[in-house]
């Protein structure tokens, strides 16, 4: 005998899975939430933001320890226990394993273990593990399904020497010598957790600039900084005849300089960017449209076919990052439940980047803003004016507003510097309150905080900040 249809049956638990699971549980619909690995949570809790900000964090405390004189404090020989550091982040990341199950029981939500495909519009069919398969009846279907990690033609990763983010988390002890192809959010964060660790790190990115989804000025300020540090940055550079030798990885490159370079590498992280988890979900027995593999949806989250919604990483338009799963998820169940939300404002997605400096950004760069043929202003205050930032020894980047300036209007925040990934939240605060320079001009910012450098740029837009 069938079971009662559910409201809802969301395909991965992901945090735009599983908060959606959240949210319907809220909201009183039947829900039902399919993970075929072990635990829930997917790429962000097991192999993405999460272990990857704990080893970040560790490797900001080694170096304290590392430049400990600098505050007069005598270390003698600290050592890196790295299986230790691994340890850690394992725990941190089986903890809040732990909370997503707790709140899946708390919500009412049923967590079935298995592999869901689309049967076709109100059908899901799960394949359990032991090889059982049942049919689930439902009046609404989300797909939040992610992404796995891109790789260069003809490569595979393996835990040896050729890695992507799944396999950089498990190593058993630090590289003496890491090549990192490719210099967007994940590239740029492993060369900085690995730099600190004390790894010689090569960084190869083929655009002509690191970050290049961020405003010109912040990827000129961290491969200022990042060179200063010791990691080699070879922007412009082709990667070629990429094989594995005797305990190592060697490769060539063409150099922006025109000059062809042979490198050697402990490990090589390929970190070429994701795509998404469309293929072996049913999706051709249905109406729902893909544009190079990922889902087209309207505002409200639907795909072409009624009933069937998408969010997060596999959906078309919109960039491949938790927080912004999660809101997509918000809306297609507000959506399904006849509750009000606002469909996701790209315009207003903050990107976070957990660097040395870190990298917090919203909105249009300057470079966007213009092409838009607004009458740009520019606001630009510089962390060595900041004297929280000198307090913490750390006073590289600044932070940079662009206005328009005929009615003052935010149009994009882009900070580089100590925490720059939390300070962001002021300007994604603003820009969704549509604050204009004006009013958070007249917003106090506290002393000494770092945030008092959002409060200084904002009147830089006028000329008018204090302490630079
Ligand atoms: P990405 O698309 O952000 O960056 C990939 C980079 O690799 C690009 O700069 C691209 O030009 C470069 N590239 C591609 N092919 C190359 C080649 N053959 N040689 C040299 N360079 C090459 O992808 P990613 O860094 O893998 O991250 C994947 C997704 O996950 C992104 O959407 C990213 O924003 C997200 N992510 C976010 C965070 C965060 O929010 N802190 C952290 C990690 C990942």
């Amino acid at each position: 005998m069938r079971a009662m249809p559910y409201d809802l049956v969301i395909i991965g638990s992901g945090p735009g899975g599983y908060s959606a699971a959240v949210r319907a549980g809220q909201y009183g619909l039947k829900t039902a939430l399919i993970e075929k690995d072990p635990k829930l949570g997917g790429t962000c809790l097991h192999v993405g933001c999460i272990p990857t900000k704990a080893l970040l964090h560790t490797a900001e405390v080694w170096q304290h320890f590392v430049h400990s004189a600098d505050e007069g404090i005598e270390c003698e020989n600290p050592r890196l226990n790295y299986p230790r550091v691994i340890d850690r982040k394992n725990k941190i990341v089986a903890k809040h394993a732990k909370g997503v199950e707790f709140l899946m029981r708390k919500n009412k939500v049923d967590w079935l273990k298995g592999y869901g495909t689309v049967r076709g519009p109100g059908q899901v069919e799960l394949r359990e593990e032991g090889g059982g398969v049942r049919i689930l009846d439902t009046k609404n279907i989300l797909l939040a399904t992610g992404s796995a990690a891109r790789m260069l033609p003809g490569l595979e990763a393996d835990s040896q020497s050729i890695l992507t983010n799944v396999e950089i988390l498990d190593l058993t002890a630090v590289p003496k010598t890491l090549g990192i192809i490719g210099a967007g959010a994940v590239g740029v964060e492993f060369a900085s957790i690995f730099q600190r660790f004390g790894t010689r790190v090569t960084l190869l990115e083929m655009l002509p600039r690191i970050v290049p989804v961020e405003d010109e000025e912040i990827s000129r300020e961290l491969e200022r900084v990042f060179k200063r540090s010791g990691i080699r940055v070879e922007t412009g550079a082709r990667v070629e005849n990429v094989r594995r030798a005797d305990g190592c990885v060697r490769f060539s490159a063409a150099l922006a300089t025109g000059k062809q370079e042979d490198f050697e590498v402990e490990k090589l992280l390929v970190a070429v960017g994701r795509k998404p988890n469309t293929e072996n979900l049913g999706l051709e027995r249905t109406r729902v449209e893909l544009e190079r593999g990922f889902v087209k949806v309207d505002a409200d989250q639907r795909t072409a076919e009624p009933g069937i919604y998408a969010i997060g990483d596999i959906v078309a338009g919109t960039p491949q990052l938790a927080h912004v799963a999660a809101m997509e998820g918000m809306v297609a169940v507000a959506h399904i439940a006849g509750m009000p939300a606002r469909p996701v404002n790209k315009d207003r997605i903050p990107g976070v980047t957990y660097t040395e400096p870190g990298i917090g950004s919203v909105g249009l760069t300057e470079a966007q803003a213009r092409a838009a043929n607004f009458k740009v202003k520019v606001g630009k205050f510089p962390m060595a004016a900041n004297s929280r930032a000198t307090i913490l020894g750390s006073h590289d980047g600044f932070v940079k507003v662009v206005a328009d300036e005929r009615y003052g209007e935010i149009l994009g925040v882009h900070i580089i510097g100590p925490s720059g990934f939390e300070l962001i939240g002021e300007a994604v605060a603003a820009m969704e309150a549509e604050a204009t320079i004006e009013t958070m001009r007249s917003a106090i910012h506290a002393h000494p905080t770092l945030y008092e450098a959002l409060g200084e740029a904002f009147n830089a837009v006028y000329g008018l900040a204090i302490n630079a």
